[in-house]
Order: structure tokens, then C-alpha cells, then sequence
């Protein structure tokens, strides 16, 4: 069996809205989405058309002008929301309304105050009157994670045969853990109705910080498409990362076997624009994209890495598009550090000037952790200036 491709879901412009403080404007999620297709994302979840005004006309932006791409919109199992999906989306080169209703007991009883059989038929009512105004129907059993298997299954079948080819199991609260997901997805997978045209897909939360492994151990175990938003973005502590399972697939091919439409050189970029308008900060130590990311501060570290990047480096900063060295210089960094960044900030010194820069850089760093490339060029002009005016006065000696 060949590579399986997996389809890759964004949500940022809709779970990463849902991020505290986080609120895109029109603009600002029409520039998002057009990033998203450089980056190669097969979804874009534009949106919830019928929560705001302000969100309908982004999402109907993003339906008219954007091309390449599947638009989805969120809704609830109701009329007036599928309506408003379907305005919103009506445009769209391919569409997808993604339906959802609570499944889990603790849903139905205290926030839906419904039965199980009750939501059952609001949910296959909502796919039918749905069928025939989109491409393609998704429908997410909301809490599955912490729904009753059979009631799952039996829901998942009966919108399935309603008409939806999409079927998510989202584990909102962040609650799930690796191997039980995985068994979820494969009780799913072996008792779904139309197996060869369904597709299965997760979203995946992070609050237990375990919303990257489920998502990866639901895409092993037969999973087709992975909800995703850029940075981890989203409600509470936000949802899968993108650039987090992405890079896991690729770094470790190995052993995933799986394929993708991304391309991974636009992944920083797109995570400094997200950061940029969300206006959240990437925290230094977030995997793939935060600053440190590709630092190295132990000087043993550091002269591995210049020999060969691979020693420390299992992933090569060009390839999610970061094109400077980011050798963090400090007190542990050795001399083989000191000459590489030297290089690569563009100076050539002699041996005797080499010597004093980098004794005058020993000094300047043991008394700070971080010496930065502003304070290296100091050093290394002063040291230059003075072995000239030395020179110099030798001449007139
Ligand atoms: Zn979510």
C-alpha cells in the first residue's frame, strides 16, 4: 500500500478566533486565508456565518475571492444557521457546511437539555435539509471524546447515510490520551457504514498540552483528515498546531509514511502573520517556530552543529523558511561558534584580530546569558578600528 495523503483542515480563522482577546477582522482573516493557500492547506474553516454579521462577511469574502481551496463555515444543527452557511458560502468554488451537535451525556443534559435520541434527529434532519446546497457536508459529533462509543457510531452512520461524507470526532475538551484516541478512531473507522467514501477526520485540544500526539496517533491509526489551526491557536489552550504535526510527519517519514499538500518553506511566514494579527506572541520555546527554536547555547552543541547541522538539528531552519543562522551567542559558545558567526555577519579577520575579538567577546559574555549580534558587532568594530589606528601608527613611526 502506497502513502496515504492526509487532508489537512485549518481552523484558525474559527477556533483560533476563539483564542481569548483573539478577534480577526475582515481584512485581516482575508489576508490570513490567502497565506493559507500559499502554504498548500486543502480546508480553510472560514468562519461561523450565523454568530455575527461580522463573520459572515469575512466568510463570504474569503468564499468569493479565494479559489483554491475547499471554504467551509461552521453551523449548528438549525435551520436559520444552515441558511445563513449556505448565503455565506453559496459563491464558493467548492463549499463544505460543517455541522455540529454536542454527543457526550454531560453536553446533551446540562447545555443541550435534549436527549440522545433527540439530537439524532436533529442532526440527520440538519444533513438532509443541508444535502444539495454544498459540496460537501461535514458533520462533527462535538464531546465524542467523551461520548458513549455505540451512541457515536450510531449517530455517525445515520448522518452518513443522511447524505454527510465527512465525519469528525473532535475531542474538545482536550481530555483524550494517545492510545485511547486511537482506539476511538479504529472503533470508528471498523463500524462506519460506506467506508471507502467516508472520510474521518479529528480535532484534537490542547489542554492536557496532548492535542499534537492524539492528532498524530489518530492519523496512524487511520484518521484521513486533521484539524488544525496555525500556532496552536484556539479556545481555552488551543488546538492542534499545524506546523507541529506537519513537521512531525516530515521529520519522521520514517516512520508516519504519510503525505501532504504543504509546503513547509511558507510555515514561518505564515505563523509570523497569524502572530502579527492575533497579536499573540510566539513563546520562545514553541516547537518549530519560537525564537529559540533553532538556537544552540552549549558550546559543545554549538561546535557539532558547525561541523555537521544534523548532530543537533533534526530539522533544517530553511525548511519552514527561516534563512538566519540563529547561533545564539553566550558565555558557553567556543571560539568555532564565534568564527561561523563572524562569517555570517559578513566580517573577515585576521588571526591577531580574531584573537582580541573573541577575548573581548569572552568578557562581554560572562557577564550576560544572550550576547546579541548588535553587541558582537560592536566588539568586532572597536576591535577592527583599533588594530587600524595601531597599524597606522606603526606606519608613522
Ligand atoms: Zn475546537
Amino acid at each position: 500500500m502506497g502513502d496515504r495523503k492526509v487532508i489537512v483542515f485549518d481552523t484558525t480563522l474559527r477556533d483560533g478566533e476563539q483564542t481569548p482577546g483573539v478577534n480577526f477582522d475582515k481584512d485581516s482573516k482575508y489576508r490570513i486565508a490567502k497565506q493559507l493557500v500559499s502554504l498548500g492547506v486543502d480546508v480553510i474553516e472560514a468562519g461561523f456565518p450565523a454568530a455575527s454579521n461580522g463573520n459572515f462577511e469575512a466568510v463570504k469574502h474569503i468564499a468569493e475571492n479565494i479559489d483554491d481551496v475547499v471554504v467551509a463555515g461552521l453551523s449548528r444543527c438549525v435551520k436559520s444557521d444552515i441558511d445563513k452557511t449556505y448565503e455565506a458560502l453559496k459563491n464558493a468554488k467548492k463549499s463544505r457546511i460543517h455541522l455540529f451537535i454536542a454527543t457526550s451525556d454531560i453536553h446533551l443534559k446540562y447545555k443541550l437539555k435534549i436527549s440522545r435520541d433527540e439530537a439524532l434527529k436533529m442532526a440527520v434532519d440538519s444533513v438532509k435539509y443541508a444535502s444539495g446546497k454544498f459540496d460537501e457536508i461535514q458533520f462533527s459529533a462535538e464531546d465524542a471524546s467523551r461520548t458513549d462509543w455505540d451512541f457515536l457510531v450510531k449517530i455517525f452512520n445515520e448522518v452518513v447515510d443522511a447524505g454527510a461524507k465527512i465525519i469528525n470526532i473532535p475531542d474538545t475538551v482536550g481530555y483524550a490520551v494517545p492510545k485511547e484516541f486511537e482506539k476511538l478512531v479504529e472503533y470508528v473507522k471498523k463500524h462506519i457504514h460506506d467506508k471507502d467514501n467516508v472520510t474521518i477526520s479529528v480535532h484534537c485540544h490542547n489542554d492536557l498540552g496532548m492535542a499534537v500526539v492524539n492528532s498524530l496517533s489518530a492519523l496512524e491509526n487511520g484518521a484521513d483528515q486533521v484539524e488544525v489551526t496555525v500556532c496552536g491557536i484556539g479556545e481555552r489552550a488551543g488546538n492542534a498546531s499545524l506546523e507541529e504535526v506537519i513537521m512531525a510527519i516530515n521529520t519522521r517519514k520514517d516512520y508516519f509514511n504519510l503525505l501532504h499538500s504543504i509546503n513547509t518553506r511558507e510555515i514561518f511566514s505564515t505563523c509570523k502573520l497569524v502572530s502579527e494579527l492575533s497579536g499573540i506572541d510566539l513563546q520562545p520555546n514553541k516547537a518549530i517556530v519560537g525564537a529559540n527554536a533553532f538556537r544552540h547555547t552549549a558550546g559543545i552543541h554549538q561546535h557539532g552543529v558547525i561541523n555537521n547541522k544534523a548532530t543537533y538539528e533534526i530539522m533544517r531552519p530553511e525548511d519552514i523558511g527561516i534563512t538566519t543562522d540563529h547561533i545564539s551567542m553566550g558565555k558557553l559558545s567556543g571560539r568555532n561558534a564565534f568564527e561561523l558567526k563572524l562569517k555570517n555577519m559578513g566580517y573577515e579577520l585576521s588571526r591577531d584580530e580574531m584573537n582580541l575579538a573573541f577575548k573581548k567577546f569572552k568578557d562581554v559574555a560572562d557577564n550576560k546569558k544572550i550576547v546579541n549580534d548588535d553587541e558582537i558587532k560592536a566588539i568586532v568594530d572597536d576591535v577592527i578600528l583599533n588594530s587600524k589606528s595601531i597599524k597606522e601608527g606603526e606606519i608613522w613611526v
